[in-house]
C-alpha cells in the first residue's frame, strides 16, 4: 500500500475543495496520486490495498454533518443521506413498511459487520465487480487498457458476469441495494463545488459502457452524493426482492430483482422490475414490465414476464446458467406480489 495523507472533511464544501479526482478518473488515466473520497471505506480501502488505486490524499466524508439522517412523510416520500448506513436502513421501520424490497435488498447485502461500515452512498458509488478489472496485473478496456479478460471464450473466467447489454465491458455494478432503490424510481442528489444541486432518477444515474466505458456513474470528481430520494409509496404499492448468491452467509449477488407494482384486486396496474447482476448497470427490464402491465398477477403472466425479460440475455461462453436463474427469480419475485 503507498502512504497517503488523510483529511478529514467538516462540510461539503470543505471535502469537495480538497479532492480533485474520481476514482475512476484515477484508474482510467492511471493518473494515480490524486485525492479521493472515503465514506464507509469497504470498497475504496479494496482498490487502495490491492495496489491499484494509489491516493495521495484520502479525504474523510464519513463525518460531515447532516448526511446521516432518514426522514419520512406521507406526502414527500423517504429522503436517506448519503452517509446513512446499509445497518441503520436494515432497522428502519418506515423503510420496511413502505419500501419493502429496499427492506430486503438492504439485508441480503454483504454481511452484519459489513452493513454496519458501509454507507448507501459509497455502495452507490462502489466499483463494478470484475476480478480482472480489480487485478493490478490484467488493464482491461475500464482501464484504459486494449481488451476484456472476462469476454474470452476459453480462458476467461466470465461465470459472474453480464449476459444483458455486455458489449465492450461484461462486468455487473456491485450495488444490490440500487436494483431495489431503481425499481421504486429513486433519485440521487448531487451537490458541486459551485454549491448547485442535481437531482439524477437512479436509471440516469449509472453510465452504461456504451456510453462511455471511464465512467459507472454520472458523477465527477467535483461532486458528492448527498441523499436518496424515494417517491411516496400509494397505499396500492406492493413490493419484493429477491437475491441468489453461491454461499448464502455473505455473497455477492449471481442475480437479484425487485418488483415494485401497483395492485388492484389482483391485477398488476404500473409494474417497475429490476434486474441486479445482469449487466454493467442495474438493468430496467422493459420487456418484462410491459408483459405485466394491467393483466392478473398469476403463475402463467410471471413465466411470460420472465421469459421476456431474458430475450435480450447473450450470456458468455460460463455464464449461460444465469438465463434459468434470472428466469426462476423473476417468477418468485412477481408471484409474491400476488
Ligand atoms: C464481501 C463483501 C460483500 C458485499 N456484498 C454486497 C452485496 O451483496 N450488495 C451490495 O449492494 N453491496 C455489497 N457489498 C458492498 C458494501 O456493502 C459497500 O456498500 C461498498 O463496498 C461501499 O460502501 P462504502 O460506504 O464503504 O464506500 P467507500 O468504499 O467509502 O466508497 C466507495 C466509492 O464511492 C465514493 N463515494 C463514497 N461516498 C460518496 C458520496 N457520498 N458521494 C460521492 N462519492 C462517494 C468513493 O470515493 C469510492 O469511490 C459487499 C462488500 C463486500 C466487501
Amino acid at each position: 500500500m503507498n502512504k497517503f495523507s488523510w483529511y478529514e472533511a467538516k462540510s461539503l464544501e470543505d471535502a469537495l475543495e480538497h479532492v480533485n479526482s474520481t476514482v475512476s478518473e484515477q484508474l482510467y488515466a492511471s493518473s494515480n496520486g490524486a485525492a479521493v473520497f472515503k465514506s464507509g471505506g469497504v470498497d475504496v480501502f479494496d482498490w487502495v490495498k490491492e495496489g491499484i488505486l494509489k491516493p495521495e490524499k484520502i479525504v474523510n466524508i464519513r463525518n460531515i454533518p447532516g448526511l446521516d439522517k432518514i426522514s419520512f412523510d406521507r406526502k414527500d416520500g423517504m429522503t436517506i443521506g448519503a452517509n446513512v448506513t446499509l445497518a441503520e436502513i436494515a432497522s428502519n421501520n418506515e423503510i420496511k413498511e413502505n419500501y419493502l424490497a429496499v427492506h430486503q435488498a438492504v439485508n441480503h447485502a454483504a454481511t452484519p459487520q459489513l452493513r454496519n461500515m458501509s454507507t448507501l452512498g459509497g455502495n452507490l458509488a462502489q466499483r463494478n465487480r470484475c476480478w480482472y478489472f480489480r487485478s493490478v496485473e490484467h488493464q482491461c478496456f475500464r482501464k484504459a487498457g486494449d481488451r476484456c479478460f472476462a469476454r474470452h471464450s476459453v480462458n476467461g473466467e466470465n461465470e459472474n458476469h453480464a449476459i444483458i447489454d455486455n458489449g465492450s465491458c461484461v462486468s455487473i455494478h456491485a450495488s444490490s441495494v440500487a436494483t431495489a432503490l431503481m425499481a421504486f424510481n429513486a433519485s440521487v442528489v448531487i451537490v458541486g463545488a459551485d454549491g448547485k444541486k442535481r437531482t439524477i432518477a437512479m436509471d440516469d444515474f449509472f453510465v452504461s459502457a456504451a456510453q462511455d466505458i471511464s465512467m459507472e456513474t454520472v458523477l465527477t470528481a467535483k461532486e458528492i452524493i448527498t441523499n436518496i430520494i424515494l417517491p411516496p409509496p400509494s397505499k396500492n404499492t406492493k413490493s419484493a426482492y429477491v437475491k441468489h448468491v453461491a454461499r448464502e452467509s455473505y455473497d455477492w449477488s449471481l442475480g437479484d430483482v425487485a418488483v415494485v407494482m401497483e395492485v388492484s384486486g389482483g391485477n398488476c396496474k404500473e409494474a417497475s422490475i429490476v434486474l441486479g447482476a445482469a449487466a454493467p448497470t442495474p438493468y430496467r427490464s422493459r420487456q418484462a414490465q410491459e408483459v405485466m402491465q394491467k393483466v392478473s398477477i398469476n403463475e402463467s403472466n410471471a413465466e411470460k414476464a420472465a421469459e421476456a425479460a431474458m430475450s435480450v440475455a447473450r450470456p458468455l461462453s460460463k455464464n449461460a446458467y444465469k438465463v434459468p436463474l434470472f428466469k426462476s427469480i423473476i417468477k418468485q419475485a412477481i408471484l409474491e406480489l400476488s
